[in-house]
Order: C-alpha cells, then sequence, then structure tokens
C-alpha cells in the first residue's frame, strides 16, 4: 500500500498535479478539499448557518460522499460543479475549523483509502491523516501567483470574479486553515517541500514522479 501525501496552501497546484500523477503512477486520486466543499455545500443547501455547529456534524455524520469518475457526489447528489461556487469557498474553512466535523472527514478519507494505492491532497493529509504516508510534500507558491492561477483558472470556466475578490478570498483562507486549532496546514521537517512559483505544471510532476517511482 504506497500513500502519496500532499499538503499545501489555495491554489499551490496541488489539485493538478494529483491528477495527472494519479494517472501516470496508477494511484487513486482523493481531493478531500472536495469533501469539506460537500459539506459546506450541504449546510448551504439545508438553510444552515455556519456557526450552528452541531447541525452541521449531524449533516456529517449522515453524509454519504462518493468520487466515481472524476465526480464528487453526496448522499447520491452529483455536486461536481456546486462545490467550486464563491458562496461555498467563502464558508468551507470557518466550516473546516469545526473539530468534530474533522474528526468524521478523518475517519472517513483513511475508509475511503482502504488498501489501495492513493495520491491524497488537502491540507493536514501528511500531518494527521496519514501522518506514516510513504511521501509526503508540501507544495508552495506566492500569494500573487496562487490568485493568478485561480484568477485564469476562472476565466477559462468562464466565471467572473475579479483578481481582487480572489487573492482577498485566498489570503482569508490561508490565514484560517494554518490557525485552526486541529489540522492546521503546516510545514515540517519530513516533507518535501516544492515551490511551484517558477515551475510549469509538467516540472512539478516530473519532479514529483522520479519521487515517487525512483
Ligand atoms: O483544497 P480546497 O481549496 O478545495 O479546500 C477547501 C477548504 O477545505 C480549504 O480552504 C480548507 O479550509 C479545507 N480543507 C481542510 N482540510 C483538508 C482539505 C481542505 O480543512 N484536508
Amino acid at each position: 500500500m504506497k500513500i502519496v501525501a500532499i499538503d499545501g496552501p489555495a491554489g499551490s497546484g496541488k489539485g493538478t498535479v494529483a491528477k495527472i500523477l494519479a494517472n501516470k503512477c496508477n494511484l487513486v486520486y482523493i481531493d478531500t478539499g472536495a469533501m469539506y466543499r460537500a459539506i459546506a455545500y450541504l449546510t448551504l443547501k439545508n438553510g444552515i448557518n455556519k456557526d450552528e455547529e452541531d447541525k452541521i456534524i449531524e449533516l456529517a455524520k449522515n453524509a454519504v460522499i462518493e468520487f466515481v469518475d472524476e465526480k464528487v457526489f453526496i448522499n447520491g447528489e452529483d455536486v461536481t460543479k456546486e462545490i467550486r461556487t464563491m458562496e461555498v469557498t467563502r464558508i468551507v474553512s470557518p466550516i473546516s475549523s469545526i473539530v468534530k466535523l474533522r474528526e468524521i472527514l478523518v475517519d472517513m478519507q483513511r475508509k475511503i483509502a482502504g488498501n489501495k494505492d492513493v495520491i491524497m491532497e488537502g491540507r493536514d493529509i501528511t500531518t494527521v491523516v496519514f501522518p506514516n504516508a510513504t511521501y509526503k510534500f508540501y507544495l508552495d507558491a506566492s500569494i500573487e501567483e496562487r490568485a493568478n492561477r485561480r484568477f485564469k483558472e476562472n476565466q477559462e470556466k468562464g466565471i467572473n470574479v475579479s483578481y481582487e475578490e480572489i487573492k482577498e478570498s485566498i489570503r482569508k483562507r490561508d490565514y484560517n486553515d494554518m490557525y485552526k486549532e486541529v489540522g492546521a496546514l503546516m510545514r515540517t521537517e519530513d516533507q518535501i517541500y516544492i515551490n511551484t512559483e517558477h515551475l510549469t505544471i509538467e516540472d512539478v510532476v516530473e519532479k514529483m514522479r522520479k519521487i515517487i517511482e525512483e
């Protein structure tokens, strides 16, 4: 059982490279951010406020989250697109600070991985979910570069959000993700640190592939 764990802030390239590496190295790709987003989506859908912790925990306890053919389902509903909206992005980080919710999702993440060879990305994969992972990476880039990547991604998808708005949203999320009581995004000595600032996606993939396969 091989576990490739990747952590890093929003827009650091984790998702993009993990998907490519999953194909190249025959690993099952697990996007844990999508799981927190799916719970945030369900919270909004049920008219629950982000501060109503008990109700959110109840939702999570009863939720079935599945990844099928690059799509994300919660309780049988395909929410692949819905979990990427600004509304969900706005509340996902505060919601993911709920300690009990994290316990439920971390448990689910370990179960989804099972005995498979996986590549899992998020904020606490190298530290909490799989501290004994086979390979641990931390991807990084400046906030300007990360905001720029998201801005371009959005433009390609026809989503109209200004660069400044994206940068501010990432800045808030970075802060919240780094100062969480449990599962905070952090750098540790045993992670392989990659600054993706001036690297292409292919460069990052190659760097990581060499480490994983050699
Ligand atoms: O990776 P993505 O940006 O989609 O993650 C959305 C949010 O979910 C993050 O900003 C973070 O607050 C939360 N998250 C988390 N732990 C993870 C993955 C994501 O708290 N392992």
